[in-house]
């Protein structure tokens, strides 16, 4: 048997039809970039949201770019978030000349740990961006508390959690701005790149729109520069068709991720146990990602994976501070003890909503049969 890491073919097999006659709209209306499928979506995602306001953009990397550029986030600021998160969440801060400063997870969640947070705030910080990991929601009371203590806005870093929620409020719509991914293997993903950004905040919104349009006023009429970053009308449509059944998909998620945890709590009796997440008892997970915690043997464990036809990953194996091109904020190996130890000890099993019983009875057996090499020391 084979079990991908991720199998997106399911999906848009019994949405075949669907798909096809939203692409064939698009192209009989020859409207391709923005335009009213972008429109329609918009008012959807902030519905979906519950948010005021919701703004297309081409990614989620970009939606990160475009939240700090509307909170005039530039050289010499400085913006606090996880090391452990991808790449974009620190790239958005340096690429507008800011500084990220680090601030370790919670080994748990595998979220910012917000009781860390206060020690990191000084006074040249201008925001705080939470990254709702593998799609559960970061405390955010605590992380609000604090975050209006000292008047910094909140920007989500919400591409892995849309539909996810903290105390019964939605993802994307608790900080100043909530930034989704469509990247096609994304909880709803279109047939290519796209993003989405969320708030409740009028000004921010014109902001955002104008900011994904090179700052364009009317055609040809800049009151300050922006970049290129509009959605595209394909990946609305497809979009759209989406997320019809995205509270189905969630749900399904859900439910392989507590059959997962429910077969995983045998191995904690064999001489290796396979850690299964924890879900905050306030938090509605979507599943993004289903990441287990080894102690020992995660190499070792994850090839005999893949040698059976298992897919796993790493998400991520290498935390923000000890990535080459961030060498110069002056972080070093071991600065932040849990987000490396996650590095090492975590890896993702195969989680999608058309995931069958047999595939995730084999992938636990496969797991359970495993016999680690006493020598090895990872
Ligand atoms: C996917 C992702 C992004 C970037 O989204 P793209 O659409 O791929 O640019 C940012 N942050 C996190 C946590 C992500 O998982």
């Amino acid at each position: 048997m084979k079990v991908p890491l991720v199998d997106l073919r399911p999906q848009h097999d019994s949405l075949r039809d669907q798909l096809l006659a939203a692409v064939e709209r698009v192209i009989d209306k020859q409207q391709f970039v923005l335009g009213p499928e972008v429109q329609i979506l918009e008012e959807e995602i902030a519905k979906y949201s519950e948010t005021s306001f919701a703004v297309g953009c081409a990614s989620g990397s970009d939606a990160l770019l475009l939240a700090l550029m509307a909170l005039d986030i530039g050289s010499g600021d400085e913006v606090i978030t996880t090391p452990f998160t991808f790449f974009a969440t620190g790239s958005a801060i340096v690429r507008l000349g800011a500084r990220p400063v680090l601030v370790d997870i919670d080994p748990n969640t595998y979220n910012l740990d917000t009781s860390r947070l206060a020690a990191a705030i000084t006074s040249r910080t201008r925001a705080i961006i939470p990254v709702h990991l593998y799609g559960q929601c970061t405390d955010m009371a605590s992380l609000e508390a604090i975050s209006e203590q000292h008047h910094l806005p909140i920007v989500e870093d919400a591409a892995q959690a849309i539909g996810a929620e903290d105390r019964g409020r939605r993802a994307g719509s608790m900080g100043a701005i909530g930034c989704f991914s469509f990247y096609p293997s994304k909880n709803l993903g279109g047939a290519g790149d796209g993003g989405m950004l969320t708030t409740n905040n009028k000004n921010l919104a014109d902001r955002l729109r104008r900011l994904r349009a090179h700052g364009g006023t009317n055609e040809y009429h800049h009151s300050e520069v922006g970049i290129n970053s509009r959605l595209d009308s394909l990946q609305a449509a497809v979009l759209r068709v989406k997320l019809k059944f995205l509270d189905r998909w969630s749900a399904a998620r859900r439910n392989k991720a507590s059959r997962y945890s429910d077969l995983l709590l045998e191995t904690s009796v064999l001489e290796f146990e396979v850690i299964p997440p924890f879900v905050r008892p306030e938090a509605r997970h979507v599943f993004h990602q289903y990441v287990v915690r080894i102690s020992r043997y995660r190499d070792a464990m994850m090839k005999h994976l893949l040698d059976q036809g298992v897919g796993t990953k790493v998400y991520y194996p290498v935390p923000l501070h000890l990535q080459q091109c961030f060498s110069n904020l002056g972080y070093h190996e071991g600065d932040f003890p849990e987000s490396e130890r996650a590095a090492r000890e975590t890896f993702a099993l195969p989680i999608y909503p058309e995931l069958t019983d047999q595939q995730q009875s084999y992938v636990i057996e496969t797991l359970r049969s495993f016999r680690p090499d006493p020598l090895a020391t990872h």
